[in-house]
């Protein structure tokens, strides 16, 4: 959950204060990602907030027209006959290259009763290939095939209605269970991360949000060719390679990320209740009941619904050549066969009537959140979202800093982010605060009501909006930074708006936006009748 620039405004506010709601790989696929993932992930925001503490503002000054002609001419995107698109970007600084795939599909593309499907890729993302990570392909393929029909045979007799036979189910459960353990003595564990490793590989992660699902690492430059031929067997079809035991870790994410803490079950809540229709009321990490019952047959049409090359963007930044790269992209992901473009969605989220709350009562630490509906990111007022994130969130100005944390001090933090719990689709604009002891969530409701109010009535000065220009231009300069961070602002602009230039002419538009804007979108969009507003009462205080 981390692309850059899409997310940058909205994971920044979100992780400091909610700590790491995101989805991280399981401890078993490949060993310690999850906290290298996290070591990125803050690594990236802290290493933006420090630059922009230090670094005076007119440095950035004209450095987005700049950037974007040096990026031109080292840039070469190509879309290969088979639908995918390739993205190479010189940069021969150091004798390394990163790459980035962005596959056009999140939780949001999932079918009733299939929640948490696309995050099963992120999982057996690098499990192998018919050729790495098995011992016998042959074998294991019949072995893999008798899992699956155990499986179907055990999930069909435990789910009839108006009865099951529960003698029938354990037995069928125990032939399911024996033929994965046969199965599973044909699996050479994390050859494909040793194969990486071996040849210089750092940082090999995936992660999935609502929108997207990404897959990263970096390695030499001299092994360009050796990722290609690895990358694209990944992408030519999956292998169902210990599916089950991997749906079991999910099932364990869920539990520790989900159901045993109480923001993150507070979170579940808001966009259930704020999406009555669309998917994005479904959590990322899948329902329970979802994460038991859908099998490899389910993943398997998943993937050759939407992993087909027109889905995919692939980006390659460091030190290579686009005039040596691009034949050897070519080369190997030009094997992938074209497929039909996937499904859109066809359900939008109904316009909302009225309020709706959702109050938890816990002995945890409290905490209020209230989100509004808005447009998606091709909106024309998109950026606009951005100014009002940037200007009530950003650094010790922020006024929402000001207002809750400084002055009145009810809160030990507060913010207001867009991209709740994506961006692709109409999603949430959500206002935030962590009350200070003693203080009630109620209390914070009415100090950020109060803040939204001044948006409303009066327009931002000078000061605020060329602040809000310039961190966003360092904003930029921050996604720029690194290969890898660099491949995925690339990769993920490219597939969203249709150009990855897009990346260099969003600081553009923030520079456009009015304080006018800022009021107009406020009073349109920050009303009683489109909130959902969640919070945690602390029980023991005697928050009943
Ligand atoms: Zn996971």
């Amino acid at each position: 959950m981390q692309s850059k620039l899409p997310k940058k405004q909205s994971s920044v506010p979100w992780l400091r204060a909610f700590g790491e709601y995101k989805l991280e790989p399981g401890a078993t696929n490949g060993g310690g990602r999850g906290a290298e993932m996290k070591r990125h992930v803050l690594g990236c925001v802290l290493g933006v907030g420090l630059f922009l503490n230090v670094v005076p503002s007119f440095v950035a000054r004209n450095a987005c027209a700049q950037d974007l002609a040096s990026f031109e001419k080292r840039t070469a995107v190509k879309q290969l006959a088979n639908g995918l698109t390739v993205i190479v970007v010189e940069r021969p600084e150091a004798p390394v290259f990163s790459y980035f795939t962005h596959v056009n599909v999140g939780a949001a593309q999932e079918a009733m009763g299939q929640t948490g499907l696309a995050h099963m890729f992120e999982h057996m993302a690098f499990k192998g290939t018919d050729r790495i990570g098995t011992k016998n392909f042959t074998v294991e393929k019949t072995l893999l095939e008798k899992v699956e029909k155990a499986y179907l045979a055990f999930d069909a007799e435990r789910r009839k209605r108006p009865s099951s036979d529960a003698q029938k189910v354990a037995a069928l459960e125990k032939t399911w269970r024996d033929a994965m353990a046969e199965a599973g003595k044909q699996v050479v564990a994390n050859e494909f991360g040793e194969i990486v490793d071996r040849n210089g590989g750092v940082s090999l992660n995936a992660f999935t949000n609502a929108d997207e699902t990404g897959y990263f690492y970096s390695m030499p430059s001299n092994r360009l060719e050796l990722w290609a031929y690895l990358e694209s067997e990944r992408a030519k079809r999956p292998i169902m390679r210990e599916f089950y035991t991997e749906r079991d870790v999910v099932m364990e994410e869920r539990r520790m990320r989900t159901d045993s803490r109480p923001i993150g079950r507070l979170i579940e809540q808001l966009l259930a209740a704020a999406f009555t229709a669309h998917p994005y009321g479904r959590p990322v990490v899948g329902w329970p009941s979802d994460l038991k019952t859908f099998s490899a047959t389910d993943a398997q049409k998943f993937w050759e619904t939407h992993y087909t090359p027109a889905n995919l963007t692939v980006a390659v930044v460091g030190d290579v050549k686009a005039s040596e790269a691009m034949p050897t992209l070519e080369a190997y992901f030009g094997r992938l066969p074209k497929g039909p473009k996937p499904p859109e969605i066809s359900t939008d989220e109904p316009a909302q009537f009225g309020e709706r709350t959702i109050v938890v009562r816990e002995t945890a630490q409290p905490i209020y959140a209230e989100g509004y509906h808005r447009p998606d990111v091709l909106d024309k007022d998109d950026a606009v979202y951005d100014a009002i994130s940037d200007l009530m969130s950003t650094g010790r100005t922020a006024r929402l800093y000001r207002a809750l944390v400084r002055d009145k001090k009810l809160a030990a933090t507060s913010g207001g982010f867009t991209g709740m719990p994506g961006r692709k689709y109409p999603h949430l604009f959500v206002f935030y605060a962590i009350p200070t002891p003693d203080i009630k969530p109620q209390q914070l409701r009415v100090a950020i009501h109060e803040e939204i109010e001044k948006l409303k009535n009066s327009v931002v000065t000078d000061d605020e909006l060329q602040m809000i220009r310039a961190r966003a231009k360092m904003r930029l300069l921050g996604s720029l930074g690194s290969n890898q961070s660099l491949a995925i602002s690339m990769a993920t602009a490219q597939q969203r708006y249709g150009d990855w230039r897009e990346i260099f002419r969003r600081v553009e538009r923030i520079d456009k936006v009015s304080k006018e804007d800022i009021q107009r979108v406020a009073r349109n969009v920050f009303v009683e009748s489109n909130r959902t507003a969640a919070w945690i009462e602390n029980s023991a205080k005697g928050g009943k």
